[in-house]
């Protein structure tokens, strides 16, 4: 395993995020304890110690689920984030509630790194509205030792982490920001990575896959990259190209089974970097797969519980992109579409709007979602 040094810890530079973890019957809200803990012991006997949850994740059951896999191995062995869900505006006023209960949750008696969660356009103003107490309370735990460490997330655009920076900055230990070989320049991650730099914030890197978008490309990207390294798949590549950016720490994955878990603990198992050449390819990748008209869901599934009418958003837009790119993808959409429920199809959106008020990406998901059932008609 490659470790980072951090104010004098050495962190596994592969973090497990648990946000895709395995479930039961595959329903996100419910987990599954005996695959999480099989995961969780595979990831440490293999050197991760750095895992990452967030209450808003898995509805609530990740902080539960990954608290009681780790709880069973010695409290010094691991690091353990969680973030302050700030991104849901109702969240604002509860920040000792909400931190008192993830206590509980993990029954981790202290987080070794807390995350203001996603700073973006839509909850700036209220991350930096003094009345809600937010920064002391946060302070003040970090001054009693239950969080060893405070940090950031962020989706917002650099202006955005620029206000929060001038803000809060003085109190930041480190930034974690969506960062892949994709969003380089399509999200302008390069002039993150560079904001963070002259602040003295390391980066930790979420979505290195872009929620499994670089793991799959189309062929003739795939192609293109195993001239090039034909030992390497396309999900190792992606690792390989935040591995090759220096302010980089921690990079999570958010892996849903142990077949995920041992490809990607052999990643990490050494540096390779990448040539000129190399990178060169990727750029090229990236130019490509920006150009086809696709979507940048995440599927963190922020939005699904805002749905009035319980539509499984990033599902539809998976199949959304899938339309797009063309090829084979036509008859996977279609295929998708055609197996739900006709009250879970795209003209079932009834253009409310409450999804794409919370959404990172920024997404248009009603536009999306009618753009689609128009051309599936
Ligand atoms: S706009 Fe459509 S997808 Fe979004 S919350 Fe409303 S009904 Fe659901
Ligand atoms: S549409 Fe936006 S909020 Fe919903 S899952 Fe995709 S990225 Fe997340």
């Amino acid at each position: 395993m490659i470790y980072r040094d951090f104010n004098g810890l050495k962190l596994s530079a592969l973090g497990f995020g648990a946000m895709r973890l395995p479930c039961v019957d595959g329903n996100d809200a419910t987990p599954d304890q005996d695959a999480v803990n099989e995961m969780v012991d595979y990831a440490l006997e293999s050197g991760v110690n750095y895992f990452d949850t967030a209450w808003g994740y898995h509805d609530g059951q990740s902080e539960i689920v990954l608290g009681r896999a780790l709880a069973r191995h010695p409290r010094d062995s691991y690091y353990l984030a969680t973030k302050f869900p700030g991104y849901d505006l109702a969240n604002m006023d509860k920040v000792e509630e909400i931190f008192e209960e993830q206590l509980r949750k993990t029954g981790a008696g202290h987080f070794d790194f807390y995350l203001i969660h996603n700073v973006c356009e839509l909850n700036i103003d209220e991350y930096l509205n003094p009345a809600h107490g937010i920064m002391p309370y946060l302070l003040e735990q970090k001054r009693t030792g239950r969080i060893r460490h405070l940090g950031f997330s962020a989706h917002g655009a650099i202006p955005v982490m620029e206000r929060f920076l001038e803000a809060y900055g003085e109190h930041m230990e480190f930034c974690q920001i969506q960062l892949n070989y994709m969003d380089w320049e399509f999200q302008d991650a390069r002039g993150k990575v560079e904001l963070l730099r002259r602040h003295g914030l390391p980066v930790w890197v979420m979505e290195p896959v872009r929620g499994g978008k670089l793991a799959s490309l189309p062929e003739a990207d795939a192609e293109k990259l195993r001239a090039l390294r034909p030992d390497e798949k396309p999900v190792a590549w992606a690792f390989r190209f935040v591995q090759s950016v220096p302010e980089v720490v921690v990079t999570l994955s958010g892996m849903s089974d142990m077949e995920q878990m041992r490809e990607n603990v052999a990643t990490f198992a050494e540096d390779r970097p990448l040539t000129e050449v190399e990178r060169a390819a990727l750029d090229e990748v990236a130019r490509d797969l920006t150009s086809q008209g696709t979507v940048p869901c995440t599927a963190c599934h922020y939005c699904t519980s805002h749905c009035p009418q319980g539509l499984d958003i990033p599902h539809l837009l998976s199949l959304y992109n899938q339309l797009i790119v063309g090829g084979s993808g036509d008859f996977i959409a279609r295929m998708g579409v055609g197996s739900l429920p006709e009250d879970k199809r795209p003209d079932a959106c009834i253009g409310c709007g409450s999804c794409a008020a919370v959404c990172p990406q920024q997404i248009d998901i009603p536009g999306t979602l009618a753009d689609f059932a128009a051309r599936l008609a």
